[in-house]
């Protein structure tokens, strides 16, 4: 996920670019809020995180295990 979005200022007249956004997503050169709503995190993402989450904590718990009867 190493894209750039861009986002349109009216009141610059110019590309603001998403990272260049100050904390409450708003210009930062005339301070125009450009980012008003969050976009909302689809529920793909949500499960592929809790899929990551409960994977990693598989491989610990057999990591563990694999160091308990290995000591
Ligand atoms: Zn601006």
């Amino acid at each position: 996920m190493s894209e750039t979005a861009v986002i349109w200022c009216e009141q610059c007249q110019a590309d603001i670019e998403d990272d260049s956004l100050g904390e409450e997503g708003e210009c930062p050169q005339c301070g125009t809020v450009l980012r008003s709503e969050r976009r909302p995190v689809p529920w793909t993402f949500k499960v592929m995180l809790v899929a990551s989450v409960v994977y990693l904590g598989y491989r610990t718990y057999q990591g563990i295990t694999w160091v308990i009867h290995h000591v």
